[in-house]
């Protein structure tokens, strides 16, 4: 599978980076500004760490940087819920 560069329109492979013909980086290939955690999520996977944990196992391929962080407020909504069952 080969997809085209947006910059120069040569061949390149699928997970190219950046272009080895123009140097340019390829658009759509790992793109930072999509990988953004978003804060509803964030809230449920406090609510619900089970969500959180579902989150990070489907966003740890495609989204590294919002994946940890769901699975992160999943663990603090666990440890906080944990807390408060005690105090009760
Ligand atoms: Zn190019």
């Amino acid at each position: 599978m080969t997809k085209y560069c947006s910059s120069c329109g040569k061949p390149i492979y699928e997970n190219t980076v950046i272009c080895p013909n123009c140097g340019c980086v390829v658009a759509g290939a790992g793109d930072p500004l999509e990988d953004k955690p978003s804060i509803g999520l964030r809230i449920l996977s406090f609510l619900f760490p089970i969500v959180g944990l579902v989150l990070f196992c489907v966003f740890l391929g495609s989204e590294p940087t919002s994946a940890k962080s769901y699975g992160l407020w999943g663990l603090v909504g666990c440890i906080a819920g944990c807390c408060a069952i005690m105090i009760i």
